[in-house]
């Protein structure tokens, strides 16, 4: 298979390289923005190389594919992160197996997270993912309904929301995307001041504009393609 001979080591090694000039560029700390590698569509086997190379935030988008991975790859040190939609009948398979749900954008899931995690006993984390390109096709809450959402949220003691997430429409040119970032960290700003929380996370930016999140402020960029190679469906 092709994306077996991807050279991820190079790859990630070339994304950091990356990621870290486009921190220099905005002023920001490295640390402070986490590199999350999606390896939806790619098998466990790339996954472990990634590991191997102290890639320990693996992201994926599917549930029988993540929880398949989880169990093949078994390593405690990996920080699951669940980034696809996620339908509300799935959410008790995913409670208490992923470090950071990214995709809640109902209340309806909210409110099924929640059950579960009270059921298992857990505390999940998650972000609020928000439509801010107002696209029929794309999941996430619209901005307007963003405030009662998040106090929704806010008011399940079981569920811990860390901040936000977004899928900006696709440009050709990245630099398109950039004021929907802009749009995202507005928004997180707005909510911490009215309803006086921290949210620290924003989860923005993939292969094609993660250097425009991060002059926005991104805090997890979510990177497959450049890490893994193009996914074959
Ligand atoms: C697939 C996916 C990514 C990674 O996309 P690339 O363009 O391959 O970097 C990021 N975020 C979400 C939600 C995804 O589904």
């Amino acid at each position: 298979m092709a994306h077996e001979c991807a050279p991820i080591e190079a790859n990630l090694a070339h994304v950091r390289e990356s990621v870290a000039s486009a921190c220099i560029r905005a002023g920001r700390s490295m640390e402070d923005v986490a590199i999350i590698a999606i390896a939806k569509k790619h098998p466990a086997e790339a996954v472990r190389r990634a590991i191997a190379a102290m890639q320990l935030d693996i992201g994926e988008s599917y549930v029988q594919e993540a929880l398949a991975k989880q169990e093949e790859i078994a390593d405690p040190r990996v920080r699951w992160h669940f980034v696809g939609g996620l339908q509300s009948r799935k959410a008790k398979e995913i409670v208490g197996r992923f470090h950071l749900l990214h995709s809640l954008d109902s209340e309806k899931l909210a409110h099924k997270l929640h059950n579960a995690a009270v059921d298992q006993g857990v505390t999940q984390s998650v972000l609020i993912q928000v439509n801010v390109g107002r696209e029929e096709q794309k999941s996430g809450v619209m901005e307007e309904k963003l405030p009662e959402l998040a106090e929704a949220v806010l008011g399940m003691p079981e569920l811990s929301l860390q901040g936000l997430m977004c899928l900006p429409p696709f440009f050709d040119d990245p630099d398109g995307a950039q004021p929907f970032f802009a749009k995202l960290r507005k928004l997180r700003d707005d909510l911490e001041r009215r309803l006086g929380v921290t949210l620290p996370t924003l989860s923005m930016g993939m292969t094609g504009d993660f250097q425009q999140a991060i002059a926005e402020g991104a805090t997890c960029v979510r990177i497959g393609t450049a890490i893994f190679g193009p996914r074959e469906y």
